[in-house]
């Protein structure tokens, strides 16, 4: 059955990252999820992008920018990028839900991750560049406007070490690193695969088991260009994409062609109707 009060979220601020944001959605049905799904989006994000989106997700929830002219701000001018970021915080004034998780958009969800569920706030996987901090592209939360509040004070009042999201939530949550080990979810819902080159080892052995993919960092799926009949992947200067990250390109430009699946509601009916 449906679970009307837990929800799978993401958030795209322009059309490009909606890019991301549609194939996430489209993953996340076409593995039977039983959750509802959600895409943030801000005033840049264009009409007919957001009926695409209105397509495959449950709710398309507009929400602000928190940028420097917003108050939250005001001890972060001359920092735009943290603006952006600072965007995500917004996910916790999703009170219609009970309990989330959150996916950045640049993700790749390659089963079933309802099991994500059963984790409390906040769950998350390690950074591959600094493993006591967390990676903040997937994390499980409550919803809730005092925390909602709180972290809205704290990035007002200390800011980010990295000038980002990350940062300020590794900060205000701060024990995760040596509180409560069931909150350090595997490294394979958060598979940083611009990162496995330094272990590739352990990506040969553990890779294939891989559940979530993230695209970190300034190399995108969207910014390369996918040849169907030759079923490859090409970077913007015209070069193949490299090993590790060629298939994952590969599958998300497939996810993304593909045309969505039924959601779970909708097969339901179905099933209710026979
Ligand atoms: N994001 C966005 N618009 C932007 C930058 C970021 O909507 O211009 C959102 C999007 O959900 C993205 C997340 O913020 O996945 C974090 O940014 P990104 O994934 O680029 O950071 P990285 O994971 O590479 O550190
Ligand atoms: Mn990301």
């Amino acid at each position: 059955m449906p679970v009307t009060d837990q929800a799978f979220v993401t958030l795209a601020t322009n059309d490009a990252y909606s890019q991301g944001a549609l194939v996430i959605g489209k993953c996340l049905r076409r593995h039977g999820t039983s959750r509802q799904t959600v895409v943030m989006v801000t005033s840049h994000v264009s009409q007919g992008t957001r009926a695409a989106l209105a397509e495959v997700f449950h709710q398309v929830k507009d929400v602000e920018v928190l940028d420097s002219s917003d108050w939250a701000h005001l001890n972060m001018m001359g920092r735009p990028e943290l603006g952006i970021t600072l965007t995500k915080l917004h996910c916790w004034a999703l009170t219609e839900y009970i309990k989330c998780v959150f996916l950045d958009a640049d993700m790749l969800v390659l089963c079933n991750v309802d099991e994500l569920f059963d984790r409390e706030e906040l769950s998350a996987a390690p950074d591959p560049g600094w493993p006591d901090c967390f990676n903040s592209g997937m994390f499980i939360f409550r919803p809730s406007l005092q925390t909602h509040t709180r972290l809205l004070k704290w990035a007002r009042e200390h800011g980010s070490f990295d000038g980002g999201d990350q940062g300020l939530l590794n900060s205000f949550f701060s024990g995760w690193s040596t509180e409560d080990i069931s909150k350090h979810l595997p490294f394979i819902y958060n598979l940083s695969i611009s990162t496995v080159y330094s272990y590739l080892p352990a990506f040969q052995q553990f890779g294939p088991k891989a559940k979530i993919i993230h695209f970190l960092g300034a190399l995108k799926p969207w910014h390369c260009k996918y040849d169907h009949q030759k079923g490859e992947v090409y970077l913007g200067d015209g070069s193949l994409c490299h090993l590790h990250l060629g298939p994952f390109m590969k599958q998300w430009w497939v996810e993304y062609c593909r045309p969505a699946a039924p959601s779970f509601t909708q097969t339901d009916i179905w099933q209710d109707l026979e």
